[in-house]
């Protein structure tokens, strides 16, 4: 791999404010596709791309994107979380949206490579991490509606604290009755960015009442429970967990994936199916909801304090962190940053 450095490094940030997504390193890796190939990768100095205005990803939106996150240890030792996973996730989206799709395992190495040049942004206070973002565009100049035949793929890492400003408080959410996310058969599932542009006018909404993020319902009955804008949501109910069954309209979460199994794992039962909104809100009436959170990369676990569905405010737990929820939290964290043993495989070793 071709590697450029920079001249100029960037000034840090405070690494007590970082908020989420707002600061960049000073490398990124790009790899371009073109003549039905894929171009070797190269790390260069981060900078701004030039694009033709009638590039096809500004009007047609054919782009997917990840992301997963990066941690140094007390003793310089850093790690990546399940980064096989995403690579495949991605190959997956890349499918749908009729893109190329590239060797997973050989990207991995390139971002070690990345993450090792640009180390000295990865932040250690607890709830901080290097947030790595890989991107795939279209990058054909035509306005014909069809897929290109040039993509650039590329990597850009960021340096994030907590995803919410209020950090491991719990959320409030309003359950969505008239906008849906993702019908069967569409995009759901994908990370592409047309999911994303579609579902803010809903989230805008609910924030001018007071409510943090929407919950789904699915696109046919809205009905059943789907998930948060990104997030994946999971319940306990009597004592037992439970998560939305990944029907096709759901993004299949790599934090989702490890609650399950870190709860499984400490003997808690976990049901995936179908859960309707109105089994949630008797559960809630009865006093049988314990406690409900969502599962993402950013946040890891956020707790939910308050649902809010048809004209009600609906609250969990006392509005506080379940001992699930804190148990899920402790646990995924403690093994993303070193602090517990690995006993699943799930960390990457870069240095
Ligand atoms: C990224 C995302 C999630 C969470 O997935 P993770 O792999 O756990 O980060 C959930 N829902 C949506 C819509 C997402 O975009």
């Amino acid at each position: 791999m071709k590697i450029t450095l920079t001249k100029q490094k960037k000034q840090k940030p405070d690494y007590k404010n970082l908020g989420f997504g707002k600061y960049f390193t000073d490398h990124m890796l790009v790899m371009t596709y073109s003549d039905g190939k894929w171009n070797e990768p190269e790390i260069v100095p981060y900078a701004d791309f030039s694009m033709d205005p009638c590039t096809n990803v500004l009007h047609y939106g054919q782009g997917i994107f990840e992301g997963l996150k990066a941690y140094k240890d007390a003793d310089g030792k850093i790690t990546m979380f399940r980064p096989y996973d995403n690579m495949r996730r991605m190959n997956k989206s890349a499918e749908r949206l009729s893109m190329p799709t590239f060797d997973g395992e050989k990207m991995v190495e390139c971002i070690k490579e990345l993450v090792l040049i640009d180390s000295d942004w990865i932040p250690t206070d607890p709830g901080t991490a290097l947030y790595i973002r890989p991107t795939m565009i279209a990058n054909d100049k035509a306005l014909g509606v069809h897929a290109a035949h040039n993509y650039i793929f590329y990597v850009i890492l960021s340096p994030v604290g907590s995803y919410y400003a209020h950090g491991l408080a719990p959320t409030k959410i309003m359950i969505e009755e008239e906008y849906v996310r993702a019908p069967l058969g569409g995009t759901g599932e994908c990370k592409c960015m047309g999911n994303y542009a579609a579902s803010l006018l809903a989230g805008e909404l609910a924030n001018k009442k007071g409510y943090d993020q929407v919950l789904w319902l699915d696109g046919k009955d809205r009905k059943y429970i789907e998930e948060v804008g990104a997030m994946n949501i999971f319940f306990v109910i009597d004592g037992v967990v439970i998560t939305p069954a990944l029907v096709g309209s759901i993004l299949h979460g790599i934090t989702r994936r490890s609650t399950i199994e870190v709860l499984e794992k400490a003997g808690y039962k976990v049901e995936e199916r179908r859960i309707s909104v109105d089994e949630v809100v008797k559960a809630q009436k009865e006093g049988r909801l314990n406690e409900s959170f969502g599962t993402g990369t950013a946040a890891v676990i956020s707790p939910v304090g308050v649902l809010h569905y048809k004209g009600e405010d609906l609250i969990v737990n006392n509005n506080e962190m379940g001992p699930i929820s804190r148990y899920a939290y402790d646990t995924i964290t403690g093994i993303q940053n070193g602090r517990l043993p690995d006993e699943f495989g799930w960390v990457y070793r870069c240095n």
